[in-house]
């Protein structure tokens, strides 16, 4: 079995890119720049932020963090979004989920110019990626996009079964998949018989929210799995995939952590570093 190195993974791609951020500075004189809104003082946001700095400034990316307390106007948070969408220094704008109860997400989402949209949330990236047209991926199923092509470069005819709908993951995954000419099927918490489904996947990928719900019996030899989950439990973090049982029958497998995680702040970096190449055209 192939176990999936996803924090290789992720240093391969920051140094691509830290090599790649160097070719623009020398073409255009300028750095792509990243700026992050966080709200509130949740731990989680913050971990991720900062790790988002973090990776952004090993790449050589401009980033810039804008914090308010819980207790900010949502009215403040726009006109901050609208000033940053006129900042010619700024290529990339993430605004950090989730958000306090006052804000409503999604007038954040469409505030933000879809040019500077590295999350992907804006309803015209979604739309221009079910089309098939440029559009900023999302960062997690981009990733995991990546990691799938890693194991398997052809994916011409696979049969591939998504575990999850959500606009975060499970329907963006969806839709790269079907542009690599895949026969996708999309399950969710309704799916008559989500075991007999996944049996027929040459590809599963597993974004739910449900400890290890993916079973040994439900997959096939020579399958990809890819397990999005996070979730904490009282034997530690685990993932959407029973790792013991499933290690043995697939063909390759993403560790939970150690596997999708660290591709997702590498693909905000690269959705970072392409808009500001199209910007520049
Ligand atoms: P979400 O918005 O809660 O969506 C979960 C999806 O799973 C829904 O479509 C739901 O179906 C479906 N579902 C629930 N129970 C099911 C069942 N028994 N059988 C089949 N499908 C079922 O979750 P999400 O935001 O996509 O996140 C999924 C997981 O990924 C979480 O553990 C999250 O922490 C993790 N995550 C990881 C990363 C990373 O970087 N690795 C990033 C984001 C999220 P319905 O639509 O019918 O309700």
């Amino acid at each position: 079995m192939i176990l999936i190195d996803g924090k290789k993974a992720a240093a391969e791609l920051r140094q691509e890119l830290k090599h790649e951020v160097t070719d623009l500075k020398a073409k255009y004189n300028k750095v792509p720049g990243l700026t992050v809104i966080l709200i509130g003082d949740l731990t989680p946001s913050q971990i991720y932020v900062r790790n988002k700095e973090k990776s952004a400034n090993e790449v050589g990316l401009k980033s810039e963090v804008i914090k308010y307390p819980d207790s900010v106007e949502e009215k403040t948070v726009l006109e901050k979004i609208e000033e940053l969408n006129k900042d010619e220094t700024v290529s990339g704008i993430l605004v950090q989920l989730p958000l306090p109860k006052h804000i409503d997400k999604q007038k954040v989402i469409e505030t933000i110019l879809p040019s500077k949209d590295v999350d992907g949330f804006h309803p015209m990236n979604v739309g221009n990626l079910s089309s098939g047209y440029e559009s900023s991926v999302p960062c997690t199923p981009l990733g995991c996009y990546l990691l799938i092509k890693k194991v398997e470069p052809n994916l011409n005819g696979k049969k591939a079964v998504i575990v999850g709908r959500s606009n975060l993951n499970g329907k963006p995954m969806t839709q790269l998949l079907l542009k690599e000419n895949c026969t996708v099927t999309i399950t969710h918490s309704k799916t008559k018989d989500l075991k007999a489904e996944c049996l027929e996947a040459d590809i599963i990928v597993a974004a739910v929210g449900i400890p290890e719900l993916v079973k040994g019996d439900w997959v096939k030899k020579d399958t990809i799995v890819i397990d999005v989950g996070i979730n904490k439990t009282d034997n530690g973090i685990v993932g959407d995939v029973d790792f013991d049982e499933v290690s043995k029958k697939a063909k390759a497998l993403t560790p939970v952590p150690g596997g999708v995680g660290p591709m997702t702040i590498a693909c905000l970096l690269k959705n970072t570093i392409e808009c500001f190449k199209r910007s520049q055209i």
